[in-house]
């Protein structure tokens, strides 16, 4: 066997031994080499370089079947940190989380212009702002993950977002070149569908399709356990799809837009309307609903209504086990969902038995940025190269 090949059996080995430990720990190295069917010698020295490595460290002992009383690994959470960004059409929230996802501290801002000239030094001042929060740690800031609400490619290319007018922007060179870190760039939704799946309300759900639904109207789907990206990277668009032939024009060219009719967005513009007002917010709309005005009665089942249409077109494509909804709104105000569950139970198939389980967010706000962050995780711990990372952790710290 080539030196090539070794090295490749060993990265490969580790990092088993690495997802293992993540998994399991406090867990012994005969309880690794028996879950891994590794042997015992190379357990021991994959551990040994992953201890130098400082993503793992021994405790105390675990409990003794007999004989000498084993000594335990655990895993290194905070051998390194981790910035996760929510990049919103009128807000940015940031998020520092240790190598599990614990969140750390958290940011949030609202912004006014919503052009990318404007936006840029109000992100890149915030992820300062956070990352100094950050303990000292082997290897410091270990990079950076943007969920941003519109198109984006499978070369993390802004390619198009709808409600603020980006095109084809670049942020992913734009942060590295700033940060010198890994910046991972990925659509909102998946993001928060991919947070959703390790730590939310879809957790142990294999299909599963995750529904955000703010501006406009944003789907992640988890098929098979794995979040589907599809070719260009453009899958779960379905806020453009078409559920009125007829329909207005929508920013991204199509007409009559599933989200012109059923996002957060349509609905509170719909509302300012109703009221002679020129915009209103979160708060003042749940007044209205919560004193039962009718005006918003009305518009909120209809909202619900809408909402219903495109989740049964979804159900009826994908078949999932679960939908889940992200939206401040819906959130608050629950009761929406009467007229949404009424409206799929209506139009779904009845050969269709336990598959429109509608559940709400659990990460709330947070989705978006833990997803992001965490496929940096996973980058990191399963894909990297820790040594040379590690080398390079001083390079943010210095900014
Ligand atoms: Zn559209």
């Amino acid at each position: 066997m080539d030196t090539a090949d070794q090295t490749y059996i060993k990265t490969h080995n580790q990092r088993i031994l690495l997802d293992h430990i993540i998994q399991h720990h406090p867990i012994s190295r005969a309880d690794l080499s028996k879950m891994t069917r590794l042997n015992k010698a190379t357990v021991s020295s994959q551990t040994a370089s992953l201890m130098e490595k400082e993503l793992i460290y021994e405790i105390g002992t675990g409990i003794s079947s007999g004989g000498r009383r084993p000594v335990m690994l655990e895993f290194n959470k905070n051998a390194g940190y981790v910035i996760g960004v929510d990049l919103g059409v009128h807000y940015i929230l940031t998020l520092l989380t240790d190598l599990e996802g614990n969140i750390l501290f958290h940011d949030y801002v609202e912004t006014s212009n919503p052009s990318i000239e404007s936006i840029k030094p109000i992100l890149i001042e915030r992820i300062e702002l956070i990352a100094k929060m950050a303990p000292p740690s082997p290897y410091g800031i270990i990079g950076i993950g943007v969920g941003v609400h519109g198109f984006v490619n499978n070369d993390e290319l802004i390619v198009l977002t709808p409600h603020s007018k980006w095109k084809d922007v670049e942020l992913k060179t734009t942060l590295e070149s700033h940060f010198h870190c890994p910046v991972l760039i990925e659509n909102e939704a998946n993001a928060g569908a991919y947070g959703e799946k390790l730590f939310g309300a879809i957790k142990n759900c294999s299909n599963c399709i995750f529904v955000s639904v703010g501006m406009g109207i944003g789907v992640g789907i988890i098929m098979n356990g794995e979040l589907y990206r599809g070719t260009e990277g453009f899958s779960g668009e379905m806020g453009h799809m078409t559920i009125d032939l007829n329909g207005g024009k929508c920013g991204c060219g199509n007409y009559g837009c599933w989200e012109l009719y059923a996002s957060e967005g349509a609905f509170f513009k719909k509302m300012a309307a109703l009221k002679n007002l020129d915009e209103m917010n979160l708060e003042q709309i749940s007044k209205l609903i919560q004193e039962h005005d009718g005006e918003a009665m009305e518009e909120l089942e209809k909202f619900g209504y809408y909402l219903g249409i495109g989740l049964t077109n979804i159900i009826n494509t994908f078949n999932p086990e679960a939908v889940v909804l992200r939206s401040n709104f819906i959130e608050s105000n629950p009761i929406v969902l009467n007229s949404i569950q009424n409206t799929i139970s209506a139009r779904i198939t009845r050969y269709v038995h336990q598959s429109h389980q509608i559940y709400l967010s659990q990460l709330h706000r947070n989705a978006t940025a833990l997803g992001a962050a965490s496929f940096v995780i996973h980058h990191f711990l399963m894909e990297s190269d820790h040594v040379s990372l590690k080398q390079d952790a001083r390079a943010f710290d210095s900014i």
